[in-house]
């Protein structure tokens, strides 16, 4: 394939733009190479400004569930600029998305739409610690929570992926508020809690993570999490910027069967405009402003479009029969046939996948449980197997440690050609 157009553009995006993208994780760090600039999407598929064409497996990093320009969020889309694209007042669609939110997702007894999944989780930790009166945090190494000071700690996605789980830019001060436990291991949360008794304000997690590939709680770890929890009468939340409303019409806390004191969401509650939100139990969000004293404000705020897109989007998977069942079908042949693939070349690897979340791990490890499995992985290898599938019209996330959604809009020629595909690129790895 030619690139030449979006090499051009990434090599002028470079001089404007600090690292030439306005997010990290969409460039090509981790995998070589420059990134593509997208010119359009419809269904499964995106095409670049070469007009090269691609099975999308990124969906805009999850909220495309219902594949690319979907046309009845479209169109809610287009009449809604006609009558306004922000007031800064109150609506009628912001209360219908609430109850739809709530019908959805039975822990939510009220909820605060904001803009993004990051302020999301930003003020639902304030809400957190303004509930409790407490300052610490509980997070888990390798699960990403947005780019708030207080999750840059030992995080995935992006953080991960270039290297700086880290970042600069965060106070001593603030980084001494946020602990790191290991996911699926509840001994490492029980000796934090041993450690800081009546201190921690919340635990919160990536029910099944999805930013350091996926990987799915053992039972007894997140259901010991949500026992530490209450023993502690500590808030746990639960990210459901990823999950939700992908892996089940409640997200993941529905096929857990565990409830969560506050979750939070964003992308395919957006329908592909930018929204995030946060809601839970009644007596925590009862604190927020102007009900109380933990304040959280938004200019943007259940902005009408945003609010049109997702609840559009949220009223088609709430009423289109089997829509998760078919969903859950499409991702298991693909598992199966990357399985496969791998047993007919003799090749290592895991594939880790719950519902339309996918993650091919490069590793000669048995199973990818934790983040030092995750770590175990070759990801020169990944960067290479990105690398001749994109070529060949099959666009993964570019990085080994993401997940691939699918979507509704994946045929079964579209996941057949991704299976050859890949088959093609493990091959040339040999
Ligand atoms: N939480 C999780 C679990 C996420 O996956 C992400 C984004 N990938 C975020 C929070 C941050 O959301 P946003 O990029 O919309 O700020």
């Amino acid at each position: 394939m030619n690139y030449e157009k979006s090499i051009k553009a990434f090599a002028e995006a470079q001089k404007h733009i600090p690292g030439g993208v306005n997010s990290p994780a969409r460039s090509f760090k981790s995998v070589g190479g420059d990134p593509l600039f997208f010119a359009r999407a419809k269904g499964s598929k995106v095409r670049d400004i070469d007009g090269n064409e691609f099975i999308d497996y990124v969906g805009s990093w999850g909220p495309m569930i219902l594949g690319h320009s979907h046309p009845k969020v479209v169109e809610a889309i287009q009449k809604t600029a006609e009558s306004g694209a922000s007031f800064g007042a109150p609506t009628l669609v912001e209360t219908e998305m609430a109850e739809q939110i709530k019908k959805m997702v039975p822990s939510i007894d009220t909820v605060r739409m904001v803009n993004s999944g990051t302020e999301a989780t930003m003020s639902a930790l304030r809400l957190a610690r303004g509930y409790t009166q407490r300052d610490l945090v509980i997070k888990f190494e390798g699960c990403y929570h947005g780019h708030n000071d207080s999750f840059l700690i030992e995080a995935g996605s992006g953080a991960l992926t270039l290297g700086v789980p880290n970042t600069p830019g965060v106070t001593k001060g603030t980084a001494r508020d946020t602990l790191t436990a290991k996911f699926n291991d509840l001994s490492s949360v029980e000796n934090l809690f041993k450690q800081h008794k009546n201190e921690i304000a919340a635990v919160i997690v990536e029910p099944v993570t999805g930013n350091m590939g996926v990987i799915q709680p053992q039972k007894a770890f997140i259901e010991g999490l949500r026992k530490l929890c209450d023993e502690n009468k500590t808030v746990l939340i639960f990210d459901e910027v990823m999950t939700g409303f992908r892996l089940a019409k409640g997200g993941a806390q529905e096929i857990l069967g565990i409830t969560p004191d506050l979750t939070t969401f964003g992308k395919i509650i957006g329908g592909g405009l930018p929204v995030g939100a946060y809601g839970g139990k009644q007596e925590i969000m009862d604190m927020l402003a102007p009900a109380g004293p933990v304040y959280q404000a938004g200019t943007l705020s259940g902005n009408p479009l945003a609010m049109a897109a997702g609840l559009t989007t949220l009223r088609l998977l709430d009423e289109t029969e089997n829509f998760y069942e078919e969903l859950e079908k499409s991702s298991a042949y693909l598992e199966e046939g990357l399985k496969n693939n791998l047993k007919e070349l003799n090749l290592n690897g895991v594939i880790n996948r719950v519902g339309s979340m996918l993650t091919l791990f490069f590793t000669d490890a048995e199973k990818v449980q934790s983040f030092a499995d995750v770590n175990t992985c070759d990801t020169g290898l990944f960067g290479r197997y990105f690398k001749t599938a994109l070529d060949k019209g099959v666009y993964f996330a570019p990085s080994q440690f993401e997940a691939c959604f699918v979507s509704a809009a994946h045929s079964k020629a579209d996941l057949e050609k991704t299976v050859e595909v890949s088959y093609q690129a493990l091959k040339a790895l040999k």
